[in-house]
């Protein structure tokens, strides 16, 4: 495991009490409006069940996809690349850049391109890179990455946000939120009209006409796609959807699930470069689409589903994790509960085996998915995964095996608890353990662990059946326990009655 991995981290977010704050405000009112829009909406279920259909069945047969779409985008007058990883796929934007000379780069918001950490590339060729959707541009100013997939900025209080925007412009702004976004304004308004080229992600591809969809609330990708003469598209190579009906489905799914809004601000539909007759739009069209790991889980029975994912963040507001850590925590332009998956399967090797334990497995994620990616069954399968390449430190292997050895046997697990019974004594405080305990120190140092009870569960059990009259069971005899449980079940209604009035004052055993 990395030593200065999530935990580390995560103890920093901790203390941070503005991020957790807005964290839990995020949480709830997305939620809240998703919950809103969907039950007005009606049938959500099937809804989504045709999101999932649509999705496996697209990437059940990406090859066929890839390569009509490929065609199509071609055919219209684009020109299209494949990048077997992040560096080719930066190279190849670099490339396309400054055949163009291009000196100034505006993007819209593109989280494979955050995640080929293309800024950088094209920043260390000299080129100004500047990010138009508020919240990556208010990230990129302070240098960090996005907290969450379609709210990047959460964690930036307006006091925070007026700072960066007068270090950047030079102006005194007050915190006023007209002020900062008529500042944003202003200035990407200056940067649009004098960009080369613009660089945007992709929502969706359509395969059978090679168009590229993007949803944006801000409006900022038309000014990208159309005002510099170039436009970049980058796209990871899952994004690709078969027809337009398809996208029927998804312009419902996506908005509700993101943001809870029922309908997307602003929807465009690319299709090629500028024609001799039109008048808007790049006179460029490049389409880099990007590998980076994600041909790998094609045909994985574990893990192809998360090319399902559509970037929506449902999973991230119902994550009691995030609401916790937030989503610096995780170290990935990923975070929350798809992060956790995605990131290690993308980056395979122990920098990010940790991130699949920093979840509760309780299953919102899934819940919440629009398009029902089974995350906490992936999670449990990377925990799997990381164990068997070593990446847990040896210690966790020697608690398990004990683990395994005692409860294997009754008797064994009898003499264990009398131990552990006789040896709590000096730690127990009020029936609580309140002490720290050495590698369980990250337990008890946030909480109270309970102490063991004084009497096992098994011996008040059988004092319990002698009252009633049954027949003690013989401690000694291991199969006890079962013949115990068919006396149990004998008397079930009558010992769950004094069962409920014995509960509230001895500890859990
Ligand atoms: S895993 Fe599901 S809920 Fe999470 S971002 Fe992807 S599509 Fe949305």
């Amino acid at each position: 495991m990395n030593p200065s991995g999530i935990l580390a981290r995560s103890k920093e977010s901790l203390q941070n009490e503005f991020l957790r704050a807005a964290v839990r405000f995020t949480q709830d009112r997305l939620r809240n409006k998703k919950q809103a829009v969907t039950s007005e909406f009606g049938h959500w279920e099937e809804w989504r069940e045709r999101g999932r259909q649509i999705r496996e069945h697209t990437v059940s047969h990406l090859d066929y996809y890839l390569q009509q779409f490929a065609d199509k985008v071609r055919q219209t007058g684009g020109q299209v690349y494949f990048a077997v990883d992040g560096d080719e796929a930066s190279r190849i934007a670099l490339e396309i850049a400054k055949k163009h000379r291009a000196k100034r780069i505006v993007k819209s918001k593109s989280m494979v391109s955050e995640e080929v950490h293309l800024n950088r590339h094209l920043q260390e060729a000299g080129m100004e890179v500047v990010e138009t959707d508020l919240g990556e541009y208010i990230v990129q100013l302070a240098e960090e990455l996005p907290s969450h997939i379609i709210i990047p900025a959460i964690h930036k209080n307006r006091q925070q946000i007026k700072d960066l925007f007068t270090a950047a412009g030079g102006e005194h702004l007050t915190t006023d939120t007209k002020d900062l976004t008529a500042f944003a304004r202003r200035t990407m308004r200056e940067k649009f009209s004098q960009a080369d080229v613009g660089i945007t992600g992709c929502n969706f591809g359509i395969a059978n006409t090679g168009s590229v969809v993007l949803f944006t609330n801000e409006g900022n990708a038309d000014m990208v796609t159309n005002l510099p003469p170039v436009h970049i598209v980058m796209m990871g190579m899952e994004r690709l959807l078969p027809t337009l009906a398809d996208l029927e489905v998804f312009a419902n799914l996506l908005p509700r699930s993101a943001t809870g809004q029922s309908v997307i601000t602003y929807m465009s539909m690319i299709t090629g470069p500028r024609q001799v007759q039109e008048r808007d739009g790049a006179k460029e069209l490049h389409v880099i689409i990007v590998d980076n790991g994600r041909s790998r889980q094609l045909g994985d029975a574990h893990f192809q589903e998360i090319l399902h994912c559509i970037r929506c963040g449902a999973c991230l507001n119902v994550c009691p994790v995030y609401r916790q850590i937030g989503g610096h925590s995780y170290g990935s332009v990923y975070p929350g509960p798809i992060g956790a998956v995605l990131t290690p399967l993308l980056h395979p090797g122990p920098e990010y085996a940790d991130l699949p334990y920093a979840s509760s497995l309780c299953g919102a994620c899934w819940e919440a998915c629009p398009v029902k990616i089974p995350l906490h069954h992936m999670l449990v399968s990377l925990r799997a995964r990381s164990v068997a390449a070593g990446y847990n430190p040896p210690v966790e292997k020697l608690i398990f095996k004990a683990y395994g050895a005692i409860f294997a046997r009754p008797g064994r697990y009898r003499f264990a608890f009398s131990v552990a019974r006789f040896g709590q004594q000096p730690l127990v405080h009020d029936g609580t353990i309140s002490a720290r305990l050495g590698p369980l120190t990250g337990w008890t140092a946030h909480r109270d662990a309970p102490s063991l009870a004084e009497v096992p569960f098994r011996q008040r059990w059988q004092t319990l059946q002698q009252e009633l009259g049954h027949p003690p069971a013989d401690p000694a005899d291991d199969k006890a326990t079962n013949s115990a449980s068919k006396d149990a079940r004998g008397a079930q209604q009558n010992s769950d009655v004094r069962m409920q009035k014995q509960q509230g004052d001895v500890g859990h055993e």
